[in-house]
């Protein structure tokens, strides 16, 4: 590997080929550029049968799409809802917008999931839910946790905003509760640009949702409103970038599962590093291929990462634990798992695109800037 070269490996980037530029001119061209269109349902439809559920509700993104999904649940003020301590900020975000609590619970040691033995303790009178994250698209261990939601009655929301195409014991994740969301931003696994969608198994609560999303209007009541709504809902336009995407999703997924593969046999022996596989229950959608380094053995994360930058090399550092962020903070050391895989983990370039040349080059860069 010659330092001078001018390669830059992007840790995501967007695949759009001719496919996608069909169908969005195909909606610019019937002048359906708002959420009125063909492709907003032929989406809904497409994506819900994939994952297998019976309805999809199309949003702007992932974040309203979350709390669309809460909104509609009835989560109001003085309800808390159990969150994962390690996840993207949306994920509490959402709790947060509708004034309830989000509250904290330490994720398992190796995949920063939500552990089922952190959750129980949690749980008090005022627990409503509890939302699930499948962390950087490797499934959350969802039978014991959904075995603790049903002895305390409690709901569960897959948050499965970067699992699309993850399985759990051969269920599509998104589809093992009764309401999932994912998002299509555009470095997730695949993309609208922005977007996002519920997917629910209740007829009522999906019809609750449609209404919501459009500003509140009563179904066949023109300008009737008899609830607060919002605007969330997904464009035509964006749709049409879906059904492409979508048509190419298994081949994004076998994509990134190479890529992640290829990372743990080319970093294989190397001391203080670990590479994120997956259980033998799980089919993680590898959305990021992850490393953590070990500071026992002279690795610190964040000068990996410089270091990596430097020859062209982009990564990035794992999400900040909420309890480290302003917002959420709670004292150092109550979420000791979270934090571990906060400072030490990072995600490598994940994308369909990269080549195995490129996986090479990124492998041993990470060996050359190995500790001494
Ligand atoms: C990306 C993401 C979201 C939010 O999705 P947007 O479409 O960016 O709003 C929510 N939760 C998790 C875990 C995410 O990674």
């Amino acid at each position: 590997m010659t330092r001078t070269e001018t390669r830059r490996i992007p840790v995501a980037s967007p695949v759009i080929g001719a496919r996608e530029r069909e169908l969005v001119l195909a909606a610019l061209d019937a002048g359906e550029v708002s959420s009125m269109g063909r492709f907003v349902r032929q989406f809904e439809q497409g994506f819900a049968d994939y994952v297998g559920m019976p309805h999809g509700i199309a949003t702007a993104n992932g974040t309203v799409a979350l709390h669309l999904t809460l909104k509609a649940m009835g989560v109001r003020p003085g309800d808390e809802v159990i969150v994962p301590a390690l996840t993207f900020v949306a994920t509490a975000n959402a709790v947060a917008y509708c004034g309830a609590t989000p509250v904290l619970a330490d994720v398992d040691p190796v995949y920063g999931n939500l552990a089922p033995a952190a959750l129980e303790a949690r749980i008090t009178s005022s627990t409503r839910g509890i939302i699930v994250v499948h962390l950087y698209g490797h499934p959350a261990d969802f039978g014991p946790i959904e075995a603790i939601a049903a002895r305390h009655g409690l709901w569960i929301v897959e948050d499965a905003a970067e699992a699309h195409g993850a399985e759990y014991h051969g269920r599509k994740a998104g589809g093992l509760a009764a309401v999932s969301i994912f998002s299509f931003y555009g470095n997730k696994i695949i993309t609208t640009g922005e977007g996002g969608m519920v997917l629910a198994r209740d007829e009522t609560l999906t019809a609750r949702m449609r209404v919501l999303r459009d500003h509140g209007m009563t179904p066949g009541r023109r300008y009737f409103h008899e609830v607060v709504g919002f605007n969330y809902r997904m464009t035509n336009l964006q749709a049409a970038l879906g059904v492409a995407q979508l048509e190419r999703l298994d081949e994004f997924v076998g994509r990134r599962r190479h890529v992640a593969a290829t990372y743990a046999r080319l970093l294989a022996g190397a001391r203080g590093v670990r590479v994120f596989g997956e259980e033998p229950w799980a089919k993680s959608a590898q959305w990021m291929a992850s490393i953590e380094v070990d500071p026992a053995a002279g690795w610190n994360r964040d000068r990996l990462i410089a270091d990596l930058s430097a020859v062209g090399v982009e990564t990035r550092p794992f999400f900040i634990p909420l309890s480290r962020l302003p917002l959420y903070e709670q004292p150092p050391g109550t979420y000791p798992c979270a934090e571990r895989l906060g400072g030490q983990a990072l995600n490598l370039p994940s994308g369909a695109t990269l080549s195995d040349a490129d996986l090479e080059y990124v492998t041993t860069a990470i060996r050359d800037c190995a500790p001494r």
